[in-house]
């Protein structure tokens, strides 16, 4: 009887559908406190605490001092789809990290999920999600902001728990998603913390607000990320084409690397990994270090989001800009010109 295997199309239902999208979002821990954090910063946090146990696998507690959710809200939180950042009719004018109303849905369908958070003028209180089951929303005590606990990360996704790496793989992977985030928000405070093992825990990375003016709260949490040694030996770059803005701090090519590992580059305060900036920045060095070196450096590029598109992946890492050239040409000439005159006063001091 042919009618008994043909195949019937149906309608995932919405846990379903979550857990499918999270495969996308949250690929490990790191991938999570991304979206936490960043969220955290869209909120207007000026302090923000990650507390992680086991790589993040058990535990990922992200603590901020931001706006808050009115309990009313905090299912909507939770639902897919549902943003407070964006209205649907402007995907060109994005001026936050999220604007896909994915990540809380998908962090609840993969793991157990609870919200605690105080709105101004309103009641604190709670909701929870474990494996895509809301839980009403309840009272809770909470002063101000929002803390989002997230635990037993994938065990409704017993596929994805398997490819989870050691612990001290994925807290590295985290500790480098949190040092990204404070190298992109100088004014926001920044403190990781590992609670493994229950108390107080240990202190992974902190970086208090910077102040003061751009170049000056720039280089402040630079040298708190990356080293002091490397804002000593790196030129600040400052220039400006078309509508795009470059700044930020490159290393002097005697300051390089055996490795690319010490490139940090954004696009609207986003961390972006991008082949094309990346290799914006070897050519921009190619007269200056030998193949098998690597400049260090952290560039940001801020423009008019219309000239840039980041709804390119999920996890929002990619971005598309509009005119390649432009970003690339910007980098080239104004490191290659900060080099040759950095180059330049070298030899003139030798010289003298
Ligand atoms: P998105 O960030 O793309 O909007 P999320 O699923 O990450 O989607 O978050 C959904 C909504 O929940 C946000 O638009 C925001 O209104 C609210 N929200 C999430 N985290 C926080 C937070 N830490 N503080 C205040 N509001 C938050
Ligand atoms: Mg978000």
């Amino acid at each position: 009887n042919i009618g008994d295997d043909r195949p019937v199309i149906r309608q995932l239902d919405e846990a379903a559908i979550n857990r499918i999208a999270a495969g996308e979002v949250v690929e490990r821990p790191a991938s999570a406190v991304k979206e936490l954090v960043e969220n955290a910063i869209d909120a207007g946090a000026t302090r923000i605490t990650v507390e992680i146990a086991d790589g993040g696998k058990t535990l990922i507690r992200v603590t901020d001092d931001g706006c808050g959710i009115a309990p009313g809200d905090l299912p909507l939180a939770l639902s897919r789809h549902a943003t407070s950042k964006i209205d649907g009719s402007d995907l060109l004018n994005i001026h936050t990290f999220g604007f896909r109303g994915e990540a809380l849905p998908s962090l609840g369908a993969v793991g157990r999920l609870s919200i605690t958070s105080r709105a101004p003028g309103e009641e604190a209180a709670t909701i929870r999600v474990a494996g895509g089951r809301m839980e009403p929303v309840r009272p809770a005590a909470l002063r101000a902001g929002t803390v989002v606990e997230l635990r037993d990360l994938f065990f409704a996704t017993p596929a994805r728990l398997k490819f989870m790496r050691s612990d001290r793989a994925e807290t590295q992977a985290i500790s480098d998603v949190v040092k990204r985030l404070a190298m992109a928000e100088p004014s926001v405070g920044l403190t990781l913390r590992d609670v493994s093992g229950g108390g107080e825990g240990r202190l992974t990375f902190r970086a208090d607000a910077e102040t003061g003016d751009l170049f000056g709260a720039l280089e402040a949490r630079l040298a708190r990320v990356m080293g002091r040694e490397f804002t000593e030996n790196a030129l600040p770059i400052d220039a400006t084409r078309e509508g795009i803005r470059l700044f930020g701090y490159a290393a002097l090519p005697t300051y390089s690397r055996g490795a690319a590992v010490a490139q940090y580059l954004f696009v609207n305060a986003r961390p972006v990994r991008d082949r094309m900036l990346t290799g914006a920045l070897r050519a921009a060095y190619f007269d200056f270090l030998s193949r098998d070196r690597h400049p260090a450096a952290a560039l940001f590029l801020d423009c008019d989001p219309q000239l840039v598109d980041v709804n390119v992946h999920p996890a929002k890492s990619e971005v598309r800009f509009r005119d390649p050239g432009l970003p690339r040409g910007l980098i080239v000439s104004a490191l290659r010109h900060a080099l040759a005159e950095a180059g330049h006063r070298a030899s003139s001091t030798v010289a003298t």
